[in-house]
């Protein structure tokens, strides 16, 4: 029987779970992943702001592993032999794999400064910013580095949770949400002067520490909990692992999810990209990657012919803004309202009700 290891329990492999308790593959399955809950991450931002708890806004693996006759292993790996399908745990040990499913997110991008890492904190994990969070609630001021739908998100959510704290959005890019419509830029840019949260663009940060951020002009602020959402990384292990990578270092896929180098290894999410249709590196997107990774993996098993995919060009976005309000976009429009975060609210409760057994 093929050994089928599934790597990383992320969003898409939440759907592989699902599947596979309604279709069990020919396979022996087993599901590596640090820890038995997956945060969510589109709820994380109301754990902040104090709307849900931890717990409520993650995802208890070990039933949906058991359901899925999916045997379950809290480990994580640190190489990968690509040529000798071969998975290093952090245990120390070692996995052979037949098939290999890889779904293990994205790492923070944190720039080699002064005090980045002692005095900055990462935005994932999420359970520990949250946990370096409980701890600082005292701070008198904050800063999220990072002008993404994720920094815009964490720091409307701290401000709504210590109203007294200064806050301070900062990017090197000219306006927050770079790349993103103009109508979100303008609605998020509305809501953060209605909070007055500072918001300080074409600004690079030259090194923090306890107290204080330094900027590349010279300027500093005050910050005595520094966020860092600077992007999506690439996990370092993936380096020397063989397998085809983008340029940035993310596994490169085909429409099948399958790595071009090694067609044994399937991988969806933020670690990977799918060379002939990238996508941003989003939640949204590795859970529509999810069941058509499912069926393509039932079908490997079986030694069967693989289906093509392409994700969505546009996808909706619904941007928290600390306090029961939210902001939508998709394409050329854009609304907002208390009745835009009850209706997120409602999406993504239905979504942890899904995988809640
Ligand atoms: C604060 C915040 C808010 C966000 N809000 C949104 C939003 O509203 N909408 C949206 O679309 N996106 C949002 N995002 C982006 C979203 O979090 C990611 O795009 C999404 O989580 C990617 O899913 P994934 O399945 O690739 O991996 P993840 O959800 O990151 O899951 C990866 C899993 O793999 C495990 N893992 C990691 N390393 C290893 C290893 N070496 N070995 C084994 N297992 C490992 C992890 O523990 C985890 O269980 C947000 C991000 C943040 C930080």
């Amino acid at each position: 029987m093929k050994r089928l290891v599934l790597l990383g329990g992320g969003h898409a492999h939440l759907f592989v779970l699902e599947a596979f308790a309604r279709e069990q593959p020919d396979a022996m399955v087993s599901l590596i992943t640090p820890d038995v809950l997956t945060p969510y991450s589109g709820m994380m931002p109301g754990v902040i702001a104090g709307h849900y708890d931890y717990r409520q806004a993650c995802i208890d693996l070990a039933p949906l592993a058991a359901q899925a006759g999916c045997a379950l292993r809290l480990d994580s790996a640190v190489s990968l032999d690509a040529a000798q399908r071969q998975i290093r745990l952090a245990s120390g040990e070692v996995i052979d794999y037949d098939l290999l499913s890889i779904d293990t997110g994205s790492t923070p991008r944190i720039p080699d400064l002064p005090g980045a890492d002692t005095c900055g904190h990462p935005v994932k994990p999420i359970g520990q910013l949250l946990e370096s969070w409980h701890t600082a609630r005292a701070a008198r001021s904050a800063a999220v580095i990072g002008a993404g739908a994720a920094g815009v998100e964490i720091i409307m959510a701290l401000h709504h949770r210590q109203p007294r704290m200064r806050c301070t959005l900062i990017d090197r890019a000219p306006s927050i949400l770079d790349g993103l419509p103009a109508g979100l830029q303008r609605r998020a840019m509305a809501e953060l002067a209605r909070q007055q949260v500072d918001v300080v663009t074409d600004a690079g940060v030259s090194g923090l520490d306890a107290d204080t951020l330094t900027l590349e002009d010279g300027r500093s602020l005050p910050s005595q909990f520094t966020v860092w959402a600077t992007g999506a990384a690439p996990p370092a292990w993936l380096r020397g692992s063989g397998l085809a990578l983008d340029e940035r270092g993310f596994i490169a896929t085909g429409p099948t999810l399958q790595s071009p180098s090694h067609p044994e290894v399937f991988a969806a999410g933020d670690v990977a990209t799918m060379i002939d249709s990238p996508r941003p590196k989003s939640g949204v997107f590795a859970v529509r990657a999810g069941p058509p990774l499912a069926a393509n993996l039932l079908r490997a098993a079986r030694g069967y012919t693989l289906q093509p995919w392409a994700p969505q060009t546009q996808a909706l976005l619904l941007l928290a803004c600390g306090r029961r309000h939210a902001i939508a976009s998709r394409g050329g429009w854009s609304l907002q309202g208390d009745w835009v975060w009850r209706w997120k609210d409602r999406i993504d409760r239905a979504f942890m009700r899904r995988f809640a057994l």
